[in-house]
């Protein structure tokens, strides 16, 4: 999407290059031109060969469950702390102690027991069309339940963890009972039944079928900055507010990473991790996605920036996967499809 940084950037470790058969074996959720330069660059710098194989997520982490302890996998890459906890839950990610990791990342973005770590974050916030919604209408998204906004709003299906994670945050913050009010207010408020990806939520909010979508930030990133005319011309009708910001913040959520239970190059695996929170990889990487640095000292890409800077909900994101299958109770009964 964004003009990659130059590679050269990224040579920065002055380690001795390791035995050329020092390997590690990935397996990716993202997209493989998102990160493969970045392997690439960790391969040149350490010596280290990476193996990359790349799935959608849910295959992924089945895949793990399936090879057990004879997965030849090292590292997995995925998005969403949900989808990470559960990956930690079917037992395939180890508990990591990297002093490196714990000072780069804040601890409300990896597991408090170290079997996944944030390597960028994302925002799940409110698109609203120019023409017939005005900011400051916008507040929470609590109000996304009020009336006001019935048969207004576009969000896919139940199915995606993004939505499910969100739920998740308004159950660690409000509780069960509150987030289930909610989410029937807003069930109630769907201008359409769920259909397609978050992309195409803004889309129609652009295209007038909605006035209000949920989406992460990164796709209105990609539709604006990605190359694509159409996209970027439905993205420029459609603003994006970031909702809370009087109260506890933003919805976050990360992509991230963790080395595998059975991972046969452990040590190579830890490395790989470090690497990625390094100044350059960090900046290239969460540019490159069009996410925020989970490092502090790193500023966004300028085109994020241009969105101002906004308050984050500071919700240890492991609460994510500890109330994800009562979001999924809660969606089934309100009748999100
Ligand atoms: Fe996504």
């Amino acid at each position: 999407m964004f003009k990659p940084l130059t590679l050269a950037l990224l040579s920065l470790v002055s380690m001795p290059p390791a035995l050329a058969t020092e390997v590690v074996n990935v397996y990716s959720a993202r997209e493989e031109q998102l990160i493969k330069p970045l392997l690439d660059a960790f391969s040149k710098d350490t010596g280290i060969r990476v193996n990359l194989v790349t799935a959608d997520d849910d295959p992924l982490l089945e895949r793990l469950k399936r090879e057990g302890a004879n997965s030849p996998a090292d590292v997995l890459i995925t998005a969403d702390a949900g989808r990470l906890s559960r990956a930690a839950e079917q037992g395939s990610l180890q508990a990591i102690q990297s002093s490196k990791l714990q000072q780069a990342i804040p601890a409300n973005l990896r597991d408090p027991q170290q079997r996944w770590f944030g390597l960028t974050y994302r925002a799940r916030v409110i698109f609203y069309n120019k023409a017939t919604v005005k900011p400051k209408e916008l507040s929470t998204y609590e109000n996304l339940a009020d009336p006001q906004w019935k048969a207004r709003i576009c969000v896919r299906s139940s199915n995606s963890i993004y939505n499910q994670s969100l739920l998740a945050s308004m159950i660690a913050s409000k509780g069960a009972a509150a987030a289930e009010t909610w989410a029937k207010g807003l069930v109630a408020n769907f201008a359409k039944p769920p259909n397609g990806g978050d992309r195409d939520q803004i889309k129609a909010v652009a295209a007038g079928q909605c006035d209000l979508a949920l989406a992460n930030t990164y796709y209105y990133a990609q539709m604006l900055y990605g190359g694509d005319a159409a996209q970027q011309a439905a993205a420029q009708k459609v603003g994006i507010f970031f909702p809370n910001q009087q109260d506890r913040g933003t919805h976050i959520n990360i992509s991230g990473a963790g080395v595998t239970s059975a991972a046969p190059n452990k040590a190579n695996a830890l490395k790989l991790l470090e690497y990625m929170v390094l100044d350059d990889a960090q900046r290239w990487y969460s540019t490159t996605n069009g996410e925020y640095p989970v490092k502090a000292n790193i500023p966004a890409a300028h085109q994020l920036q241009a969105w101002g800077s906004f308050k984050t909900d500071a919700l240890n994101l492991s609460l994510l996967g500890r109330y994800n299958q009562a979001a999924l109770i809660i969606m089934d009964k309100v009748g999100w499809k």
